[in-house]
């Protein structure tokens, strides 16, 4: 489940939220202040999320891009 980081512009607040596919960020409310004024930020989860999946071996990506040829 992607968790996704949020920080209210109103009271400031940082908060974490969880989107499914059907839930979208414009749904996304401030609890402390109820806010719509909201920003998503990165979360420190995310980047070791990314960097983990870069840890991944390329054949697999390379094999993958060379068939997207669609001329
Ligand atoms: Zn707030």
């Amino acid at each position: 489940m992607p968790i996704y980081e949020f920080k209210c512009r109103d009271c400031q607040k940082n908060f974490e939220t969880i989107l499914t596919s059907s839930s979208k960020v414009s749904t996304v409310v401030c609890p402390e202040c109820t806010s719509k004024n909201i920003m998503k930020t990165i979360s420190a989860s995310s980047y070791r999320l990314a960097s983990t999946s870069s840890s991944i071996p390329t054949g697999a990506l390379s094999g993958c891009s060379s068939k997207g040829g669609f001329s």
